[in-house]
């Protein structure tokens, strides 16, 4: 049993950058994972400029021997009408590859690496919090993703009545024929919108490597979903045919339907444990960093003393930067199918509408700026 200062359960995004951050302030801090990194996460991997800018990403380091794929437009649509090309003077993104980036950021954190652990109890011990035997501290960070163990302890009612969006998804090295049959430019990721607006498919070239998939809330059939698109793509020409058919799939709560507790009793919860991912584009990464960052600032500035009232004031800094949470119920029923569809087409074939919703709105978030890191 070692003791640290502070533990952090999970070392994605989330948990890595608050364990970073902690550092930062001194802290000997821990990150446990039940998995050794570098390791898979199912993830489209497109991060936006104010995650490099949070994170203080050295791109040029970052970049040599990683894939940091600059993104500086966009074709998006739905796929019962046109597909719009936006075009940025900067760049707009950056596609990474999950199992290098969180590698990267973890091994950068400086934090003690407990890895290869799944954490099973979470125990209270005289004002500490007991991990597994493994660890102790009297503070613990749940960054463990949609089925954090931390969360459940708090009351998550994981898998059961969460109204979640199922994503299925690829990602693999194109061969030669592949790259050949596949007419999606690196710069250009592609973004569909399923007829019925319950979700989008989208294809993402990263230098030679393709990610292609497909998330919705409404998930019945997920997997059908995900074939009918992939046929309809390779119909077009846009992805090869002979692309891998062995999907990954994975859940996670939009924002505004979370109704998850984000602390307690020397415990603070940050990233998909929350359910953070923006209503819109689904994007996680970066409510992941952000909310870590405020956990952590939090967590430095309590002076090694923890109980209940430590985190009054953290779900209040979560509402005023992510928007109130629990809130959100969905297109109207009223709105008839039909009608649905046919604005939806229209309106997503457009210019104006593409970029100042659909890009600068939903999927980019520009006009909400970083949130500076200590
Ligand atoms: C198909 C798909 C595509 C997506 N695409 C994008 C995208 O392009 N851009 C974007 O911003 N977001 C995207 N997201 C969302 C994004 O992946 C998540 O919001 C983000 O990973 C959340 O980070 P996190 O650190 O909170 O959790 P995670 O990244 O899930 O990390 C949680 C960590 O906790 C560990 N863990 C879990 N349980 C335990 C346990 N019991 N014990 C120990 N460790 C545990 C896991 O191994 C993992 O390493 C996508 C999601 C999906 C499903």
């Amino acid at each position: 049993m070692e003791r640290f200062d502070a533990i952090v359960i999970g070392g994605g995004p989330a948990g890595s950058t608050c364990a970073w951050q902690l550092r930062r302030a001194g802290l000997d801090v821990a990150v446990i994972d039940k998995r050794d990194f570098p390791r898979d996460k199912v993830c489209a991997g497109w991060v936006t400029p104010a995650v490099v800018e949070t994170l203080r990403l050295d791109t040029d380091e970052y970049r040599a021997g990683r894939v940091l794929q600059p993104i500086r437009s966009f074709r998006t649509g739905s796929m019962a009408g046109h597909m719009v090309e936006t075009r940025y003077d900067e760049v707009a993104s950056y596609g990474i590859r999950r199992f290098e980036f969180d590698h990267y950021l973890l091994d950068r954190s400086g934090a003690r690496q407990l890895t290869g652990h799944a954490v099973k109890r979470i125990e209270r011990a005289g004002g500490l919090w007991r991990i597994n035997d493994l660890a102790e501290a009297p503070v613990v960070v749940g960054a463990g993703g949609h089925f954090c163990p931390v969360a459940r302890r708090l009351g998550a009612k994981v898998g059961s009545t969460e109204s979640i969006v199922a994503a299925h998804e690829v990602e693999f090295e194109m061969t030669d024929a592949q790259r050949a049959g596949c007419a999606v430019a690196e710069e250009t990721p592609e973004i569909f919108f399923c007829d019925d607006l319950q979700g989008y498919g989208w294809v993402f070239r990263k230098e030679n490597v393709l990610n292609v998939g497909l998330g919705r809330e409404d998930n019945r059939n997920i997997a059908d979903h995900v074939r009918r698109f992939c046929d309809w793509l390779a119909a077009r020409g846009r992805i090869p045919r002979d692309m891998p058919s062995k999907f990954k799939g994975h859940a996670y709560i939009l924002h505004g339907r979370s109704r998850r507790i984000s602390s307690g009793d020397g415990i603070v919860l940050a990233g998909d444990a929350i359910g953070l991912a923006y209503d819109r584009s689904g994007e996680g990464i970066r409510p992941a960093v952000e909310s870590a960052v405020i956990a952590a600032e939090i967590i430095a500035g309590a002076g090694g003393s923890f109980d209940e009232t430590t985190f009054a004031g953290y779900e209040g800094r979560l509402r005023a930067r992510f928007g109130e949470r629990g809130t959100e119920s969905g297109l109207p029923d009223w709105i008839p199918a039909g009608l649905r569809r046919a604005v939806a087409a229209k309106l997503l074939g457009t210019g104006w509408f593409s970029r100042r919703f659909v890009l600068d709105g939903w999927f980019l978030h520009r006009r909400q700026p970083p949130l500076p890191a200590s």
